[in-house]
């Protein structure tokens, strides 16, 4: 079978051969692919609220390319905001993809970078940019807490984190928009219940639902006194490892 063959965006199929040599699905991403690529989101319709809840639940070796299995779901699903010729910053983080360890959120980012240099490959007639709009940004307290908050308040789409440093930002950025995450991603999830991160997950489960809850209610506030100013949507998400 082809990655075509199991729903995915030609253009992203290209990029894969072409950048990153990637031709045919691996036996996990045959399995996964068709379950998990949703429908493109609509730019116009960023508060639609409609996504099903939907929990993902990968079991495969290191080297089985599990980790494209969940990454290229995200970034297609993503893919329409490209289009976007205006950024709203204010959309934030879209994707959270967390990792136990530094060394694998650092592996995981560069997988994301590649994916997200797609516009280097596009064609003439197409046009989509695609990094125009898909930030990544990794956040491992590898870098100072004040440049991780700047990099936050400008919005980062597509988020590579550790658990704790995760949570801080969780509590501690206000200006950290993640209402509308719709993609959580517990990369090697045994490892980060062997570590000892399960506390750390329950809060930042907490801290994302809570966030979007404050969100929704504020703009119901918005919407009762002001009416006509946009509605935020309520953001289902997909958890896979
Ligand atoms: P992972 O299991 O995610 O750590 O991936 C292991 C390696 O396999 C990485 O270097 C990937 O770039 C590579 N890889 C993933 N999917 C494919 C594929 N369909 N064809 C060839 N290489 C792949």
């Amino acid at each position: 079978s082809t990655f075509e063959g199991l729903g995915m965006d030609p253009l992203l199929v290209r990029h894969l051969k072409n950048k990153m040599h990637v031709e045919r699905p691996t036996g996990i991403q045959r399995s996964c692919l068709p379950h998990m690529l949703s429908s493109p989101l609509d730019p116009d319709q960023l508060k639609d609220t409609s996504t099903p809840l939907r929990d993902v639940l990968i079991q495969a070796q290191t080297g089985s390319g599990k980790t494209l299995s969940y990454l290229l779901p995200i970034i297609q699903t993503l893919l329409p905001l490209s289009k976007l010729s205006y950024i709203d910053r204010s959309i934030g983080t879209l994707a959270i993809i967390l990792a136990p360890t530094r060394e694998l959120a650092q592996q995981i980012s560069k997988v994301v970078e590649q994916l997200i240099s797609m516009s280097l490959t596009l064609d003439e007639d197409d046009d989509r940019q695609f990094t125009r709009w898909l930030v990544s940004g990794l956040l491992t307290g590898g870098s100072t807490r004040t440049h991780e908050k700047a990099r936050l308040r400008k919005g980062v789409p597509i988020l590579v984190s550790t658990p704790g440093r995760l949570l801080d930002h969780l509590q501690n950025t206000t200006s950290f928009q993640c209402a509308k995450t719709m993609f959580l991603v517990l990369d090697e999830a045994d490892r980060l219940m062997d570590l000892g991160f399960e506390e750390t997950i329950k809060g930042i489960l907490r801290a994302l639902e809570g966030r979007r809850k404050n969100e929704i209610q504020i703009e119901k506030e918005m919407d009762e006194e002001g009416g006509g100013l946009m509605r935020w949507g309520f953001w289902n998400r997909g958890r896979t490892n």
